[in-house]
């Protein structure tokens, strides 16, 4: 191994990112340092460009959703070899707050963001905890593993835990891009049906009834709630999700919903939450839930469900591009060229 290697790094002076030769990370107590073999480009590394996402360092190595190989590991580590495939944690709990003092690190109140307040694996090598390494099968792809970490993750925790999709449920999609065809197939197998998606884009639309998708409608049909009705045979909606994160779209996500409906909103924009109108919110007992992120622990199952092949994640890599392309990559996911699900850095 070399003593330098390349990373792409963001410095939060002018918002710029920077193709740089940096030192390789060594293990510290309790960490393991991974060679990098896929790092996907999340909207949440372009909030940190744009500015939607304050900085927590001046310079920082951006990518958070890695998967790669143990390379070398720290004193006091147990339980993992050289060679192991692993998915890093994409946050460490801060270990001084009261829930990790009380050893609920899943619910740490000061999480440390990978690629916000440590070194991110857009780079050849990253360094990690060992607590909250996934495991990845060995007939799991690295470059679908590299997906677990949030971009399947999250709609996994929407669909399961915030969503509560059981079988039988009348579920309907709001905006299919990259998280919403990944919560299309996630609702299918939880057992939703019927199953809509709802989107601007026919190419989109398309795609999501490939993934699964009974019915897709335009979001801007005047007649929409009258398609969702015939669609679902009068029942409408029990579990809608919005992943589009405008007023609009989580108001006719709420507005489809059937008496005792959930709507899970999972969408970012710096517009407010609208739910509709008092009666029919209160009237219908409706349920409006908001929804970030994941628990370390559904990458596993997540894992487990590729190695069954029970999830097929075949059409979500949309491209792969080496760390010298990582700013064609942002330009591709910002100007939804070839409206792509999940691009993926090479190093
Ligand atoms: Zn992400
Ligand atoms: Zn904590």
């Amino acid at each position: 191994m070399s003593d330098t290697m390349l990373a792409e790094r963001f410095y939060a002076q002018d918002r710029s990112i920077h193709l740089e030769e940096i030192p390789v990370p060594h293990p510290g107590p309790g960490q393991v340092v991974i060679k990098v073999e896929y790092c996907g480009i999340c909207h949440s590394d372009l909030s940190l460009i744009s500015g939607k996402f304050p900085p927590s360092l001046p310079v920082v190595t951006q990518g958070h959703e890695a998967s790669g190989t143990i390379v070398e590991i720290g004193a006091g580590v147990t339980g993992w070899n050289v060679g192991d495939r692993v998915i890093p944690s994409a946050g460490q709990p801060c270990m001084k707050c009261r829930k990790c003092r009380r050893g609920d690190f899943a619910n740490c109140l000061h999480l440390h963001l990978m690629a916000f307040a440590y070194d991110g694996a857009w780079a050849k090598y990253h360094v990690t905890s060992a607590m909250g390494l996934t495991k990845i099968p060995d007939n799991v792809r690295m470059d679908q593993a590299a997906l677990l970490a949030d971009a399947v993750s999250t709609p996994y925790a929407a669909v399961v835990r915030t969503g509560q999709v059981h079988p039988g449920n009348a579920v309907a999609v709001w905006g299919v891009g990259g998280v919403g065809s990944h919560l299309v197939q996630l609702a299918r197998i939880a057992g939703a049906v019927p199953l809509i998606a709802i989107d601007l884009n026919d190419e989109v639309l398309a795609r999501a009834k490939r993934l699964g998708a009974d019915s897709t409608f335009h979001s801007d049909d005047p007649d929409l709630m009258k398609k969702i009705e015939d669609a679902t045979h009068g029942r409408m909606i029990d579990v809608a999700f919005d992943a589009v994160g405008i007023s609009a779209t989580v108001r006719a996500a709420v507005e489809s919903l059937d008496v005792n409906g959930k709507a899970v909103s999972l969408g970012l924009s710096d517009q407010n939450i609208d739910a509709g109108p008092f009666l029919d919110f209160n009237l219908g007992f409706k349920q409006l839930r908001g929804h970030l992120g994941y628990k370390s622990q559904d990458i596993g199952v997540l894992a487990e469900m590729l190695s069954f092949g029970r999830l097929d994640l075949s059409e979500s890599i949309s491209a792969v591009v080496s760390l010298e392309e990582v700013e064609k990559g942002i330009t591709m996911l910002t100007e939804h060229i070839g409206n792509p699900i999940r691009i993926l850095v090479k190093p």
